[in-house]
């Protein structure tokens, strides 16, 4: 396997995939470490990190050079940073023990104490490499943990100049490697965090199964965003192409079908192809980036050709482009789509925007609803209340209101994957945390009496 790089195209070294015997030495190595971490002064040591990380050009100039874009690799720093920052400073108050309480049984109290895990593996994917890299590691690490992190092998450049940053001490170690690297890694650990797609999540699964560990999945979306005929068109054209071009469509949060009421379904057509339309790539000066993976611009061509085979209408964009050896895709506004087309089924992961028109909110609702995905949505509508008895009717694990993407940013609300698109806590809010803890109860007997179930013996 070799690296490329995205926007020339160019092959820039092979990849190195630790050796499985040196993988087992870095696990060793960090359980090593473990006892002394749980000790630690873990605060300043992240602390450290994360101020070392957000100033940190190198990292910067990698990240660039595995993703070919700039101004979503600054905002994946800074947010890295701030979600370190957020952690040092919730992390105390979630770890304290749980309150002691008076049992059922009387001369009984329950108490007990939180007990991390002591080695976590994440195995992370290629579209924000440094985000979700360290996006489940930190709290990992803030909860007591040590840590490996195994990006994908598309983009591992960023991982030696986030090395040098780990202060002696902290217990992470992010290694490069391929799917053999991540399969092996899940004997490894005590708790597996993935982010990537359905079937290898499967196969996580299954491994982690094997291995009696349990596995956080973050899988694939498909997510829908709904426009009601009183929603404010320009705020949700805007919002949405957003939400679905950003990062070239490749999050896992974008919006990728549009549903939208019939009555103001050409307005807002128009209004989006317009905006669309002014939106252009980062080889020319725009917002949009090369497409990262490979294997992407395949996919992205057999959506749109079957898409169009089937009757949909290109209103912008639509070509698979090549400038300077990388692939590019402009912002794609189709319209005449249906449900037998491939790009309102599947994630296509490109920033295409396929718009539908609906007979109000139950026709909308029936096919947000109608895919094996549940990541999550968005709603616009002329109220609020409107807007989120929508939401509260949608299989989605976040639906943004009145916005779209949100999740993208906001990291402090509670949510689940709905079907396919994952399984196991909330990556989001405090519950993030609790997946890296196990509860231990002390059941403590403070009467004088003895039990009166107690066998009966002489004295
Ligand atoms: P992928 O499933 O191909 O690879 C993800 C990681 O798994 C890589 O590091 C890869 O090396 C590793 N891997 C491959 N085979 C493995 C195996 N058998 N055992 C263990 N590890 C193995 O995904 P990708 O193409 O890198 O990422 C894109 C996908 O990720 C999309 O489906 C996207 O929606 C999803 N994603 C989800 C979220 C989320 O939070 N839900 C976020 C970002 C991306």
């Amino acid at each position: 396997m070799n690296v490329r790089n995205p926007v020339t195209g160019r092959i820039e070294r092979p990849l190195a995939p630790v050796p499985p015997d040196r993988l087992a030495g870095v696990a060793a190595e960090l359980r090593m470490m473990a006892p002394a971490w749980r000790d630690a002064d873990r605060g300043t040591l992240l602390s450290r990190f994360g101020a070392a990380l957000a100033a940190d050009d190198e990292l910067l100039a990698a990240l660039v050079a595995d993703t070919g874009r700039v101004a979503e690799s600054l905002l994946e720093r800074q947010i890295v940073a701030g979600l370190i920052d957020r952690w040092v400073r919730q992390a105390p108050a979630l770890l304290a023990p749980p309150a002691e309480f008076p049992a059922s049984l009387p001369g009984v109290h329950v108490g007990g104490d939180l007990v991390p895990y002591e080695l976590v593996g994440a195995i992370t994917p290629w579209n924000f490499p440094l985000l979700l890299g360290l996006i489940d590691a930190v709290p990992a690490l803030a909860a007591g943990c040590a840590v490996v992190v195994k990006p994908s092998e598309v983009t591992p450049r960023f991982i030696e100049p986030l090395m040098r940053l780990v202060p002696d001490g902290l217990p992470l170690r992010v290694v490069e490697g391929d799917g053999a690297t991540g399969s092996a890694l899940v004997d490894l650990v005590d708790a597996v965090v993935f982010t990537g797609s359905v079937p290898t999540g499967r196969l996580v699964a299954q491994a982690a199964a094997r291995a009696f560990v349990p596995a956080y999945l973050e899988l694939g979306g498909k997510d829908p965003a709904i426009v009601l005929a009183g929603a404010d068109l320009d705020r949700a054209t805007s919002a949405i192409l957003w939400g679905g071009t950003a990062n070239a469509g490749q999050s896992c949060q974008s919006i990728e079908r549009v549903y939208v009421a019939r009555e103001v379904h050409d307005e807002f057509l128009t209004l989006l192809a317009d905006k669309a339309a002014q939106v252009g790539l980062t080889c020319e000066g725009g917002p949009i980036g090369p497409i990262i993976a490979p294997e992407q611009p395949d996919v992205l061509a057999a959506h749109l050709a079957d898409a169009v085979a089937k009757g949909a209408v290109v209103h912008t964009g639509g070509e698979i482009e090549r400038h300077g050896g990388g692939h590019w895709c402009r912002p794609t506004v189709l319209s005449g789509v249906d449900h037998t087309m491939l790009v309102m089924t599947e994630e296509t992961f490109g920033p295409l925007l396929p718009v539908m028109a609906v007979d109000g909110p139950d026709e909308a609702v029936a096919l947000a609803n109608d895919s094996v995905y549940g990541l999550s949505a968005a709603v616009f509508a002329a109220t609020e209340e409107e807007a989120r008895a929508v939401a509260a009717r949608l299989h989605a694990g976040a639906v943004s209101v009145n916005d779209a993407s949100l999740t993208a940013l906001v990291h402090e609300g509670e949510k689940h994957s709905f079907r396919l698109s994952g399984l196991g806590g909330s990556r989001m809010g405090p519950a993030s945390i609790s997946r890296f803890l196990r509860r231990r109860a002390f059941l403590v007997n403070r009467s004088d009496a003895a039990d009166p179930w107690w066998h009966a013996t002489k004295e």
